[in-house]
Formats: C-alpha cells, sequence, structure tokens
C-alpha cells in the first residue's frame, strides 16, 4: 500500500505537460479535478490492477503507453503522476527498502544543499517585486542538519531586521516573507544582513540564489523590469552587476522559457561563474534540455516530478543533464502538498540540490524533516558537499 500526492504551480511555463482540471466554474472554481480522478479509476486502474510493482521500470511503461500524446493531454499528467509515484513507493516497501534507496542503491549518501526561498515576490506575492523567489543557501557544517540549522537561524534574523523596519513579516506562497521593498536589488542587500546579523559569514558560510521567474514579466520581447521594458542582455548586465557585488551563485529563469538566443548568450557570459538554471525553459523534459545542452543555453536544470508527469522520465532527464556537466536542482512547486518524495528523490537520483521553500509552512518544512531521516539514516554514509555542488 502506498500514496502519493501531486503539487501545482502559480508560474507554470507554457511547455509543461497538461494538468487536468475540470473547467467546472460551479466547482473549485474550475480547478476540480474529477475527470483526472475518472481518469485513473476508468482508464488507468483497469489496465494497471493486477500488474506487479516488484519490476518497476515495465510496470511505468506500461502507465506511460497509456497515454501517447506529447504532453499527457489525454489522461493528464496529474492523473499518470500521482500513479507513478504511488506505484514507485509501493515497490520500494516490496523490495524493503527505503524509498532514496530504493532509486539511488548504495551510492545514493549524498545529501542535497537545500536554496531556501526566504523572500517571496513575483506570482508568489503581493508587494511588486518582480524577482520571484530570493534564496539562501547554507553551505556550512559540513551536514545537512546543521546547513539547515543556518537556515532557520537567517530566516528569523530576517523576520527580525523586518520588523525593525516596520516592513511585513506575513509569508508568502513558499514561506517566505513578502514585504513591499523599493526595488528588487534591496532584497538582495537585506539577505546579506540577515546572515551577518544570525553570525554567519556572507559568502562563505552561506551563499546567494535567486529564482527571476521571468516568463511571467516577459511582454511583446521584452522584460518588465521595475516599469521599464528592457531586453536580455541588459537583464543579464544586471544580473553580472549583482554578481560583483553579492555572493550570487546561481540564477533560475532570469531569462524567458523561448529566450533561447539570450539564454546562449546569458550563458556565454556568466556560465563559467555561477549556475544558470532552467525550470520553464527546460520543464524537466529530456527533449527541451537535449537542445540547451546542444546550443549551450543555460548549465543547470530545475526538477519538477509534475512538470513532465512521471518517475521514469524525472530520471531521465537527471541522467541526460548528468552525462552532459548540467547541474540539478530538485523543486517542490509553489503549489505544494505534505508529500515528501523529492526529498528522497533528491537523494536517490544525486541531485546535490534542493529547493523546497522556507522554513515555515509545513508542506516545506516537512520536506526538511524528511531529509533530517535521511541523514540520520545513512549515519556515517550520509555526505554534505556544501560549496562544491556549486562548482562546475
Ligand atoms: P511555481 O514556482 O511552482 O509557481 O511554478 C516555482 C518555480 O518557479 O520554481
Ligand atoms: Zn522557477
Amino acid at each position: 500500500m502506498a500514496r502519493a500526492a501531486v503539487p501545482s504551480g502559480a508560474s507554470t511555463g507554457a511547455h509543461e505537460a497538461l494538468e487536468l482540471r475540470d473547467g467546472d466554474k460551479t466547482r473549485f472554481a474550475g480547478k476540480g479535478v474529477r475527470k483526472a480522478v475518472q481518469n485513473v479509476l476508468e482508464i488507468i486502474a483497469p489496465k494497471l490492477v493486477g500488474k506487479s510493482v516488484a519490476e518497476f521500470s515495465s510496470f511505468d511503461h506500461a502507465l506511460l503507453d497509456l497515454d501517447d500524446t506529447e504532453n499527457k493531454a489525454k489522461l493528464g499528467a496529474n492523473a499518470i503522476l500521482g500513479v507513478s509515484l504511488a506505484a514507485l513507493k509501493a515497490s520500494a516497501a516490496h523490495n524493503k527498502l527505503p524509498l532514496f534507496q530504493f532509486v539511488g542503491g548504495d551510492t545514493a549518501t549524498t545529501l542535497p544543499v537545500p536554496l531556501m526561498n526566504v523572500l517571496n515576490g513575483g506570482a508568489h506575492a503581493d508587494n511588486g517585486l518582480d524577482v520571484q523567489e530570493y534564496m539562501i543557501a547554507p553551505v556550512c557544517g559540513g551536514s545537512f542538519a546543521e546547513a539547515l540549522r543556518a537556515g532557520s537561524e537567517v530566516f528569523h534574523s530576517l523576520k527580525k531586521i523586518l520588523s525593525d523596519k516596520s516592513l511585513s513579516t506575513n509569508v508568502g506562497d513558499e514561506g517566505g516573507f513578502a514585504p513591499n521593498l523599493k526595488n528588487n536589488e534591496e532584497a538582495l542587500q537585506l539577505l546579506s544582513d540577515a546572515i551577518e546579523g544570525a553570525g554567519y559569514k556572507l559568502g562563505e558560510d552561506v551563499l546567494l540564489a535567486l529564482d527571476v521567474a521571468s516568463t511571467e514579466f516577459f511582454e511583446s520581447g521584452k522584460y518588465n523590469w521595475q516599469g521599464k521594458h528592457i531586453g536580455a542582455q541588459e537583464m543579464t548586465e544586471i544580473y553580472s552587476g549583482w554578481c560583483s557585488k553579492y555572493p550570487i551563485v546561481s540564477i533560475e529563469d532570469g531569462l524567458a522559457e523561448d529566450d533561447w538566443d539570450g539564454w546562449k548568450n546569458m550563458t556565454q557570459k556568466l556560465g563559467d561563474k555561477i549556475q544558470l538554471v532552467g525550470d520553464d525553459l527546460f520543464v524537466t523534459n529530456p527533449i527541451r534540455l537535449e537542445r540547451g545542452i546542444k546550443e549551450k543555453s543555460a548549465n543547470s536544470i530545475l526538477i519538477k516530478v509534475n512538470q513532465i508527469g512521471s518517475f521514469s522520465e524525472t530520471k531521465r532527464a537527471v541522467q541526460m543533464a548528468h552525462e552532459n556537466n548540467f547541474h540539478c536542482v530538485m523543486s517542490h512547486r509553489s503549489g505544494e502538498t505534505e508529500d515528501v518524495t523529492i526529498a528522497d528523490l533528491a537523494v536517490g537520483l544525486g541531485t546535490a540540490q534542493i529547493k523546497t521553500g522556507s522554513l515555515s509552512r509545513g508542506e516545506r518544512t516537512a520536506k526538511y524533516n524528511q531529509l533530517l531521516r535521511i541523514e540520520e539514516t545513512l549515519g556515517t554514509k550520509a555526505q554534505f558537499k556544501g560549496r562544491s555542488t556549486f562548482e562546475f
């Protein structure tokens, strides 16, 4: 017996697999999922009930064969993913292994560096910040548990700073604070102050990362940045300036989902210094990732199970990335559930980094708590690679 829950996003990419919603405005404002549930019960179940999950990959492929569309439009990626992940967990249980070990075997010993979204903007808050996520990446302490502690202390140091400045300490969708700030850069200064305020060394113990989610403010070929319409090159120059002032090690979706040329130029300019992570650009899709690898657009990929809609395809995207020296960041969604599968997948697939929100809201901390359990299970075998996970 196993169960899984499927998340959802607010700033979804146009190329993601289809999330099937009923569209019936009289229920859940059109967001009901009765059709997806019906597809599980009436189409998927009759074909798969009775099939063994002992050999997981043949089970998952039989599941994937039921929808021959490119984006899972027939059954819905939400219908397929729930079954895929539940079967994966059942298979792990059948094999009497913790999920992370079932997925990764004996070599799955690396705990991920957490990228913690402590200041929320963009589509995840109402504060007018263009950048969606300002993250801290604690790399100190030699273990996941100690890094998590540093993250928590910085989060609370940030709360005090905001409160002293009479700024709001209400949290946004991913559990980070969502104050009204003068401009996008002020957030970087606040994070720097919070890190030092908590007694950590900025740029040594704790690093910075961003998810700009720029597709959200890309209009008619320009980026609507702080009230001005600017091009990809100017955006890249802004990032370059920030990287020389702050210890930023990773920028996600710095440019929009189809701005391939912009990405290529940005990667030429910044790709040897920091991670340039494709989220909306790649949507965990091996076909889009292949193009990025070929054209040298980006050097890292965000991994979201519901963007592609099955475990097998998620695994393929991670493997392709690793074979091509791309870094992977396992990721939650803004509309997350209490399911902690991605914590196990981060260790099992060896992504070495995870993005699962701030140090508040139970659906975020649940993943951190599961990583603590995994670290405890691994005991002396557990590794936390810290800063070196950002090096190419
Ligand atoms: P989303 O945000 O789940 O709303 O897409 C997360 C992200 O953009 O990484
Ligand atoms: Zn993103």
